[in-house]
């Protein structure tokens, strides 16, 4: 193969490589600095900063956790303008973050990681990038996310449309939808925040929902002056806001795991519905006919009165067909449609689905997620030596806000390669059999929470119906599991050292090696 003018670069040989620069790979970053690692790349594929918030610019784009709670411990905002943060207001904080930091010149931007394999004989990985660049570092941080590949559902003669069609998360903003007629598929997190801003700009809003996601309210406001000028005075003041924020999230995780304390949630959602949707017939439809926090509830105040505006009909016959003009549903009416707005989710079944990444005894994490995504703590997967994910299978999809499990992952990182380095180790890997025990404990865990039990297909689960997504328990629980790793659960060996290596079985059968320690 002809070597491209990067490819015949010398490859560069940081201590540990990052990729992706959204809350997880900058957060990864900030706690290496702190650590006193200075010797760390992070790859951005675009050539900006900010992840899902970057990628996600759809109109009325917002958390749905507070904002106090959704920044870093380490890096407060305290000037957040409301209590749950709008997108270009999160992606400023982000930007803000990378220029106090200083990350901005350990980030190579415009550069994407095609491959990642490990040199057995150096323990390095060697990572290859789009323009054929090499790296070679001793620790590969994969934190590109784990909500960012576009779900496009294959509907019948979807190709056959001849209007514009996007994703929620690629939005088209060339696309003026003043006057048109949109469809818009798909009525969970995104949509519920899309919908109540383009209605009254189309002319019409035909809104297609499979099924009725729970509803409750959003405790926004702005935040006012003079707790702005508590939060810069008195820091503790924040602190104790965070703190009711955390708890506030807390609380409903363990309704999740003993879902029936979940007549409560229940009961509020449904006052919400009864009293935002006076029409009996509406109202029917969008009662969700399984449990609450199944899937993930919408937090939205303006969605239910948006439905009942008169430009904006829902409609739960399910999709029969797109035509060169719209959609025709099963009741056989055809829905004309200027443009189609997929707010279809995520694929979240293997997110490493299109990666190329070989491990140890030159397995790919395909063949080793071959039964489904598994990991140790949402961080280590066996078979893949010195690599960490962060929002790694298993490892969230609570109720805690994702940036509290970040940062817990980023801790147990930072201390797993000091625990390298105590050990002189240039090899880490949890150990397969400590692997398989724990996810044995999490999914009998899981069995019997709302998310396996409450009657419904989220994306947390997968396509065999294994929950792949949830930790089962609180953020004050994976906290304490990530605390320390146990050097018990990990195979920590140093080059010399695998001059005494015995063979033992790898994760897909084949033939690996073990330290007799
Ligand atoms: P989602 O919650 O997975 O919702 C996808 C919607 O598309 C559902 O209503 C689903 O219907 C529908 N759908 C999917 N395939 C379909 C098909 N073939 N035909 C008809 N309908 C179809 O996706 P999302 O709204 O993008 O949210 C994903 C996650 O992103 C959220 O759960 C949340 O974690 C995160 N998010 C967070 C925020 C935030 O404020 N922090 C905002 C947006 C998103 P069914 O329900 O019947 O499957």
């Amino acid at each position: 193969m002809a070597s491209t003018p990067a490819a015949s670069e010398a490859a560069e040989t940081p201590d540990v490589l990052i990729v992706g620069t959204g809350f997880a790979g900058l957060g990864m970053a900030m706690k290496l600095l702190a650590a006193g690692h200075s010797d760390f790349v992070v790859l951005e594929k675009a050539g900006e900063v900010g992840g899902t918030w970057r990628e996600n610019t759809y109109p009325g784009c917002a958390c749905d956790v507070a904002s106090v709670m959704y920044s870093y411990s380490f890096a407060p905002n305290r000037a957040w303008s409301r209590m749950y943060a709008s997108q270009p207001e999160i992606l400023d904080y982000i930007k803000r973050v990378v220029k106090d930091h200083a990350l901005e010149p350990h980030i190579r931007f415009n550069t994407e990681a095609v491959s990642y394999e490990f040199d057995e004989t150096e323990d390095r990985w060697s990572v290859r990038t789009g323009s054929g660049r090499e790296y070679r570092p001793r620790v590969v941080v994969l934190a590109h996310g784990s909500l960012h590949q576009p779900n496009i559902p294959d509907l019948p003669g979807m190709g056959r449309f001849k209007g514009a069609m996007f994703h929620s998360a690629q939005w088209d903003h060339s696309v003026d939808l003043k006057g048109k007629r949109v469809a818009v598929v798909g009525t969970g997190s995104s949509a519920a925040q899309f919908i109540p801003e383009i209605a009254g700009t189309a002319a019409h809003v035909d809104v297609f929902q499979r099924s009725a996601h729970w509803v409750l309210p959003k405790a926004d406001r702005p935040i006012k002056a003079l707790e702005h000028r508590l939060f810069k005075s008195l820091p503790f003041v924040q602190q104790l806001y965070r703190l009711t924020a955390y708890w506030t999230h807390e609380l409903p995780v363990l309704a999740f795991l003993n879902p029936k304390f979940l007549k409560v949630l229940e009961a509020a959602s449904l006052r919400m519905l009864r009293k935002q949707v006076p029409d009996p017939e509406l109202r029917a439809k969008l009662t969700p006919d399984y449990t609450i926090g199944c899937k993930r509830i919408l937090l939205t105040n303006d969605y239910y009165p948006a439905l009942q505006r008169p430009d904006v009909d829902l409609i739960t016959s399910p999709i029969a067909e797109f035509t060169e003009t719209g959609i025709r549903s099963a009741d056989g009416e055809l829905h004309e449609a200027d443009v189609v707005i997929l707010g279809t989710g995520f694929a979240t079944d293997n997110r490493c689905a299109t990666e190329h990444i070989v491990g140890r005894d030159g397995v790919t994490i395909q063949e080793a997620w071959r039964d489904g995504m598994t990991a140790h703590l949402g961080t280590t997967v066996s078979g893949f030596p010195n690599m960490f994910m962060l929002m790694g299978p298993n490892s969230g999809g609570g109720a805690q806000s994702i940036l509290f499990v970040i940062e817990a992952q980023l801790h147990y990182i930072v201390e797993c390669l000091r625990l390298m380095r105590t050990r002189r180790a240039t090899r880490m890997e949890v150990r397969a059999e400590v692997q398989r025990a724990f996810n044995a404990r999490l999914h009998g865990k899981l069995a019997g929470s709302v998310w396996n039990t409450g009657g419904c297909h989220s994306w947390f689960l997968d396509h065999t119906g294994l929950n792949r997504q949830s930790w089962p328990g609180t953020g004050t629980s994976y906290w304490r599991a990530t605390r320390r790793p146990d050097p018990r659960a990990f195979r920590l060996t140093g080059r010399p050292d695998r001059r005494r290596l015995v063979p033992v079985p790898s994760p897909t059968g084949a033939a690996g090696s073990e330290s007799t320690d």
